[in-house]
């Protein structure tokens, strides 16, 4: 059977990263490698294509542990350090395509932000091998490549919008919703990840927050959208896998950093860290 759709979970953790520098546990099971988040990020395979949806600061070891090799797509769902930090470190993968620069998918003010933080690193060819190369492109609402379908429609975040993002792989209809950094998932993003097989979706922490969805907010969501498979993501220290995990039904689980799993089988492996 055709293995169309694969994500991996790259990080799963809040801005600050999990655990957070100089701050103590507070229950948190720091012997269980699953509470140790790097920032949010994922990377998918799809119809033998490689998307890599936000690029955190520690990009590079998140692409070490987790093998990535190749980047053709680069999807950023909005604009803040903890999402966009890494790029410097996709001059690797320019390398890897001989200079010709990565497509790089944004909307506008996140473009802006790209252009204000790498403007050394706009342009359609690197200069120099070993140099970063991005062309900027404005997210389109539907962007149809060789592999499948992404919609995108923006979710509130804040003062500003995160793009949701929506795949459909080509041969199969293997279908994935990921919603990062957000407050809700509006009624249009509800109806794109209508008969999704796998959701992804923000739940920061117990408590409510102004600009991200709280645990009980992401499980509402989910219980609605009703996807084979949902994971939550962008969980602060505050969230303890293993305890938090088993009060929720089978089908919505926390991810956690160096999980694959197959969109079509729901098939999981884990990669487990290259630095300890
Ligand atoms: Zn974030
Ligand atoms: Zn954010």
């Amino acid at each position: 059977m055709e293995q169309a759709m694969d994500i991996a979970f790259l990080g799963t953790g809040t801005s600050q990263g999990v655990p957070m520098i100089a701050h103590e546990a507070d229950g948190l099971d720091l012997q269980d490698p699953r509470n140790w988040r790097t920032r949010t990020s994922a990377h998918i395979w799809m119809g033998g294509q490689r998307l890599q949806i936000d690029v955190g600061p520690e990009f590079r070891l998140q692409c070490l542990r987790n093998q990535i090799d190749q980047v053709d797509y680069v999807l950023m769902t909005h604009g803040h350090a903890d999402h966009i930090m890494g790029m410097d470190d996709l001059r690797r993968h320019v390398d890897l395509r001989a200079g010709k620069a990565l497509p790089v998918y944004g909307n506008l003010e996140t473009l802006e932000r790209l252009q204000q933080v790498f403007p050394y690193a706009i342009h359609e060819q690197a200069p120099v091998k070993g140099y970063p190369a991005f062309s900027l492109r404005e997210f389109p609402s539907t962007l149809d490549l060789p592999c499948g379908r992404i919609q995108s429609t923006p979710l509130p975040h804040g003062r500003s919008d995160t793009l949701g993002l929506v795949f459909t792989e080509k041969k199969t209809g293997q279908k994935l919703a990921y919603f990062t950094d957000c407050k809700e998932v509006t009624p249009a993003a509800r109806a794109l990840a209508e008969n999704a097989d796998i959701l992804v979706i923000d739940a920061l922490r117990p408590e409510p927050h102004p600009s991200h969805l709280h645990l009980d907010g992401a499980l509402e969501i989910a219980l609605a959208l009703g996807a084979r498979q949902t994971f939550f993501i962008h969980m602060t220290f505050a969230v303890d896998h293993e305890r938090y995990n088993d009060t929720l039904p089978d089908n919505i689980r926390l991810a956690h950093d160096g999980l694959k799993v197959n969109v079509g089988t729901l098939e999981e492996t884990t990669r487990e860290p290259v630095w300890a």
